[in-house]
């Protein structure tokens, strides 16, 4: 039977009837924020800050926590950032930002959480990969130790393998067995494999050691679409773990949108996934919160949650030369999202409205009838009026120089009055 996950066709027809229908995995209690089970998809996100820099980091944490990350991850690397970390959920908790931290761990791991209990107390969860959690005879030990952590203290952990850093010794293992084999697979193929025992093997052991499914998030990070689509397909077939999904190395900019929103798009829709983050490159100075905009935007666009109302905009072409429509269609967008702190606690469901800025009558009012209010801005020829539709019926005529002052008065009147009561 072919395993319907491996490309061609990549999404049956089942699923994309019912697009929000979800794979139902083991729910976890992350600082009160639950991934899996039918909790909504939860969005996150990592800091780039040096741990141990606690305003930096209590700074940027409340930065990605206020742009809408419901989970943060932290590095901690060393000793200097381990002591950190209580200083910086204190200094958080004295602002008002509760957002459940995570912890990220590699290669001594244990000996931070052994040596900062504080640490392993003021953290939400711990992430550890098995591909560098320890070497030889003392990698399990060194993986127990992190576990038998986790249980006192009754924190969940992630078990995140990593293309990049996979368990040397268990690939040598199924590469060897594979050379054995009659009809050897591609390497690829076993490296996915090995991707994925590596996974439910920890997972065994950390249930062997006393942690529960309850407490476990499982993810299989590679950097290449396909391999990633294979990977979490087979991870869901074979386990009930919470998923934590992501392309890992997405890269910068729409690359690493676009491959980004292409893996996961397809997984989503077929249920994988409970948790996601996109790991996007900032450019030198870069705002490290669009990342977490970019995992909103997927969400809401594929219809999964609404975090902020939905701009649609059309693109423009020859028949709109001029910039007022994309500067309209953008103060908008930034405008709702502005207001949305506000609005989300005085009118609930605002996140669902839909908002239309259109460049000519072409698709102008037809589109913007689509949306709950929507404007049809004359292009070039067309009379110097912009039409203004609520709720599917032409209601005002706007014109002149105050267009664009005037639309966002129109949309927060409607905004007030559709959701006020
Ligand atoms: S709506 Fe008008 S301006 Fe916008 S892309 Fe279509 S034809 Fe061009």
């Amino acid at each position: 039977m072919m395993n319907e996950c491996m490309p061609k066709p990549l999404i049956k027809a089942s699923y994309l009837s019912d697009p929000l229908s979800r794979k139902t995995t083991t729910g976890v209690d992350v600082g009160g924020v639950i991934v899996g089970g039918v909790a909504p998809i939860v969005v996150q996100s990592m800091t780039n800050t040096d741990t141990a820099d606690i305003d930096a980091t209590v700074a940027q944490v409340a930065a990605l926590h206020r742009a809408g990350s419901e989970l943060v991850r932290i590095t901690v690397d060393r000793d200097e950032a381990a002591a950190a970390v209580p200083h910086i959920r204190d200094k958080l908790l004295a602002k008002g930002v509760s957002v459940p931290l995570i912890g990220d761990f590699h290669y001594i791991g244990h000996k931070l959480l052994a040596d900062h209990p504080a640490c392993a107390e003021a953290l939400d969860k711990y992430r550890i990969n098995p591909g560098n959690v320890g070497f030889s005879e003392k990698k399990d030990l060194q993986f127990a130790a992190i576990i038998e952590t986790a249980i006192r203290n009754n924190k969940p952990v992630r078990i995140g393998v990593n293309w990049g850093s996979l368990d040397q010794a268990l690939l040598t293992r199924l590469m060897d067995d594979n050379q054995q084999a009659g009809s050897p697979r591609a390497s690829r193929e076993v490296t996915r494999e090995a991707m994925v025992q590596s996974a439910l093997l920890s997972a065994g052991q950390a249930n062997d050691i006393g942690l529960p499914n309850e407490r476990i998030i499982l993810s299989a990070k590679v950097s290449q679409v396909q391999d990633l689509i294979a990977v979490y397909c087979a991870l869901a077939e074979r386990s009930s773990h919470a998923l934590h999904l992501g392309l890992t190395e997405a890269g910068m900019g729409s690359k690493g949108i676009v491959a980004s929103s292409a893996a996961m798009g397809i997984l989503l829709q077929q249920g994988i996934g409970d948790t996601i983050r996109i790991s996007l490159t900032p450019e030198p100075g870069g705002d490290r919160t669009r990342e977490v905009l970019v995992a909103q935007e997927l969400l809401q666009t594929m219809g999964f949650r609404s975090f902020v109302p939905i701009v649609a905009a059309c693109p423009g072409c020859g028949r709109t030369t001029s910039t007022v429509f994309q500067e309209l269609a953008s103060s908008i967008q930034k405008h709702l999202r502005l207001k949305m702190p506000e609005w989300k606690e005085k009118y609930p469901g605002v996140a669902d409205l839909n908002v239309a800025v259109m460049g000519c009558i072409v698709n102008g009012p037809g589109e913007s009838k689509h949306a709950d209010i929507g404007i049809s801005l004359p292009g070039m020829g067309e009379t110097p009026t912009a039409p203004v539709f609520i709720d599917g019926k032409k209601a005002h005529t706007l014109r002149g120089a105050n267009i664009a002052a005037e639309f966002h008065e129109l949309v927060e009147d409607y905004v007030a009055s559709r959701f006020g009561n």
